[in-house]
């Protein structure tokens, strides 16, 4: 069988799986190539930054619901079997706690399936239920509590890489002013490409050919600090704005805890502002005060502050093959809040598309 020669741009949580899947199957000759790679932080990559927990957004009953359901199986399995890929379950549950104030802002549009008391995954994650009212605590209206996964993203993309590297991909820096780059320069050794799989995120707005307007940044800063807690805890609201949000998560394996947040849109940001540094951590102590054992803000131990820029898109992420000149893409971007926990799901759906534009005919 004639090799296929693929280019994926972007290093990415998108890219580096859908890399991953695609060099499951024989047959392909698979170039990553990027800007920014795993060990890099920059504004343009969102996915060193995230936090990242499984705690699906998704609809009942769209592809997006589907993308994450596929992808819980792997997070599952891997949590279970593979602690070198930095993802782990938290000692105890994830709990979203719902206050009704909170109807209509921007955090609670964007968690209306996690505030539903009977989500579609409830039958996915395990352990789901729903809160008695005494377990309540004051201002929350309703909860759901389940069993999730948090990944410590400083282990798991590299982890990424080096399962690609096992399969045999290469990896290679370079900045794309259009897509067609991606086959016109020289970053394939064959000097020859089939197909280029479009993985750049956010700046999926900004790249040559592509230039998509509805991709938009929406803001999340973080603090990432040395005390731990059990619990993974998210609110589907703030007392400070519309743009503000206030969760926390364990990261896996010395990883530290993450504390968030916010969701800013057309912010971009790069810098951390203190102020609302400060409103974030005095959140986190008010909602999880085993944080600090009780005390306050001086008692959290800070690793970092961070921004990322979560790469929304209007109709959703983006999962299509078209032309692009005589060169066929498959695009992959635009996953917002949700690239890690559907990333299995989404990488899968390119794949499919890249075997059915160069008409592979096997069964997968
Ligand atoms: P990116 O990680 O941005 O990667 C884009 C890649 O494309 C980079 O390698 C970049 O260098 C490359 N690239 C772009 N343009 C070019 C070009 N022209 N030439 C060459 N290379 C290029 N998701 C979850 O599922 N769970 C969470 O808990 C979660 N929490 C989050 C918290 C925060 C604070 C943030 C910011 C995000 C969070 N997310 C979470 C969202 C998640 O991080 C993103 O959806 C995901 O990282 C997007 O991955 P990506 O691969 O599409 O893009």
């Amino acid at each position: 069988m004639t090799e296929k020669n693929v280019v994926v741009i972007g290093a990415g949580v998108a890219g580096l799986t859908t890399a991953l899947l695609l060099s499951r199957i024989p047959g392909y000759r698979i170039v990553v190539a990027a800007k920014h790679m795993p060990g890099d932080y920059d504004i343009e990559y969102a996915s060193p930054w995230a936090g990242a927990n499984y705690m699906p957004v998704s609809l009942r009953g769209t592809d997006a619901a589907e993308w994450d359901r596929k992808t819980w199986e792997v997070f599952n399995e891997l949590a279970l079997n593979c602690p070198e890929s930095g993802i782990h379950f938290q000692d105890e549950d994830c709990e979203i706690r719902n206050r009704s104030k909170d109807v209509g802002s921007a955090t609670a549009d964007w968690f209306s399936e996690l505030l539903s008391s009977s989500p579609w995954f409830k039958d996915v994650v395990p352990s789901f239920r729903t809160l008695s009212k005494e377990e309540l605590g004051p201002g929350i209206d309703s909860a759901i509590n389940f069993t999730s996964v948090c990944i410590n993203t400083a282990l798991y993309l590299p982890w990424l890489v080096s399962k690609c590297l096992e399969n045999k991909v290469t990896f290679k820096r370079a900045i794309f002013r259009h897509i067609s780059e991606a086959s016109s320069l020289n970053i394939h050794p064959s000097g020859h490409v089939d197909l280029v799989i479009n993985c750049t995120g956010l700046m999926a707005s900004k790249l040559g050919g592509v230039e998509d307007k509805t991709v938009v940044a929406a803001r999340g800063q973080i603090v990432i600090v040395r005390n731990e807690v059990e619990k993974m805890v998210n609110l589907s609201g703030t007392d400070d704005g519309d743009e503000e949000a206030c969760y926390i998560m364990a990261r896996a394996a010395g990883g530290g805890t993450v504390i968030g947040g916010s969701y800013q849109k057309g912010n971009w940001e790069s810098q951390p502002d203190p102020n609302l540094a400060v409103r974030i951590m005095k959140r986190a102590v008010q909602v999880c005060p085993e944080l600090t054992r009780g005390m306050g803000i001086e008692a959290l131990d800070v690793i970092r502050h961070g921004v990322g820029l979560r790469p929304v898109r209007e109709e959703g992420t983006r999962i299509e093959k078209e032309k692009v000149g005589n060169l066929w893409v498959v695009h992959n971007y635009g996953a917002g809040g949700a690239g890690y926990q559907s990333s299995y799901g989404c990488a899968d759906a390119a794949v499919r598309l890249v075997r059915a534009a160069l008409e592979v005919k096997t069964k997968l």
